[in-house]
């Protein structure tokens, strides 16, 4: 999935833009800035191309979350349901909120199971967080049935699947927010960077004065603007934003190249008995930067990742024991190491993460392989790879 591997002149070009003028912030300094404007193109571009009204940029994907979710009013003791399989980020831009996560099992999308999103629903819920991880998505039609019904807001993390879609619609752009990250592993990337989109005219005025201390960023004359609101500072510069907008210009020669590799890949091992993929939902497209399967048992899932590796298929990933993606990893969560006192909001109401029974994940997870898709190889170098994978699972099963 990575942009880094495309990186080239016109990512240099659009920094030297930037570089020549000197003026290295987004906001302000117009008589000096050479009409560069790099983060406001991006943010029209980045809308037209998620077919959302909205686009906010912002320091990381991290902080998008918590800008999305700020921006709609989320707030202390506010619960929001996550999944078990994520990234970090996700509790964490809850937290930052002094709200609530609330994890609940995945099923075999390796994304929220709406049964389980319906059965976490309190009075205290505000918002259902799916994590479209690893290039598919959420069955998001569900997913906003029952947020229409219990009058939830639907924020889609999209960091890892941007350019995929769901019902004709770009990923993240089927909720009420959608966010996503550029950090330096992602399908496109700024170096460091996130994106929040909605069609909501008032999330977006919220979104554009939270990143920026509660900037109204009306008139040109910063020191003059009033804070309707309190904010904080997670703004991009435009040097990281310039880079963002050559990315954004190779997002769908990347995503080609990616579906070619990913489909050389899925062939070789898809008629070998015990292999079985990833269940995308109906009318979803995934943006194939991984590819996903699972296997018959975890024990098999193991050695076979082992092999995998062995073999010399790197960017093969067994989340279960993950430091990073899986609840298991996560003892820092699950004991509330924070450096200082936590707010009593997440203190008093967080589930009891020790001894939560999330086996309905463990199945899936345990069993699941994530192969990344690179764009940067030959047809050579995947059909070999390719070829590696099928001996190796055959090997195993
Ligand atoms: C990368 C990622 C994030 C956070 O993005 P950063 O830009 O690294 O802060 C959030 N959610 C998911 C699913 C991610 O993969």
């Amino acid at each position: 999935m990575p942009g880094f591997e495309v990186f080239g002149d016109e990512e240099r070009k659009q920094v030297n833009d930037v570089l020549e003028t000197g003026i290295l912030m987004r906001y302000g300094f117009d008589g000096m800035r050479n009409n560069q404007w790099k983060a406001k193109e991006f943010e029209e571009a980045f809308a037209e191309r998620m077919h959302s009204n909205h686009c906010q940029l912002v320091s990381s994907g991290t902080s998008a979350l918590t800008v999305a979710l700020a921006s709609a009013g989320v707030g202390a003791g506010d619960e929001v349901i996550m999944p078990t399989f994520t990234f970090v980020a996700s509790f964490e831009s809850i937290m930052m909120l002094g709200a609530v996560p609330v994890l609940v099992d995945i099923d075999d999308t390796l994304t929220l199971d709406p049964h389980a999103v319906e059965a976490a629903i309190t009075p205290r819920t505000r918002c259902i967080m799916p994590v479209h991880m690893c290039g598919s998505m959420a069955d998001l039609k569900a997913l906003k049935a029952i947020c229409e019904n219990y009058n939830l807001l639907l924020l889609e993390d999209a960091c890892q699947a941007i350019g995929g879609s769901f019902d004709g619609k770009p990923l993240g752009s089927y909720g009420d927010l959608g966010c996503f990250s550029f950090d330096f592993v992602k399908t496109i990337t700024c170096g460091e960077g996130g994106a929040v989109i909605s069609n909501f005219e008032q999330y977006k005025i919220h979104a554009d004065q939270y990143q920026d201390h509660g900037h109204d960023h009306e008139g040109n004359d910063r020191g003059a603007e009033t804070h309707p609101t309190l904010g904080y500072n997670f703004r991009i510069s435009e040097l990281n934003a310039a880079v963002g907008l050559a990315q954004l210009a190779k997002l769908d020669d990347i995503l080609a190249v990616q579906e070619k590799h990913y489909g050389i890949m899925r062939k070789a091992i898809s008629d070998i008995p015990g292999v079985t993929f990833r269940r995308v939902p109906e009318t979803g497209v995934e943006n194939y930067s991984f590819l996903n399967f699972f296997l018959p048992t975890g024990e098999t899932a193991q050695k076979a990742h082992k092999a995998l590796l062995e073999a010399g298929v790197d960017g093969c990933f067994y989340w279960y024991t993950n430091n990073w993606h899986y609840i298991n990893g996560w003892e820092h969560l699950r004991n509330l190491k924070s450096l200082g006192r936590m707010p009593s909001e997440i203190k008093e109401h967080i589930q009891d993460l020790n001894n939560t029974d999330f086996s309905k994940s463990d199945h899936w997870m345990s069993r699941t392989i994530s192969c990344l898709v690179k764009v940067g190889w030959t047809e050579e170098e995947v059909e070999q790879r390719a070829d590696k994978m099928r001996k190796v699972l055959e090997g195993i099963l």
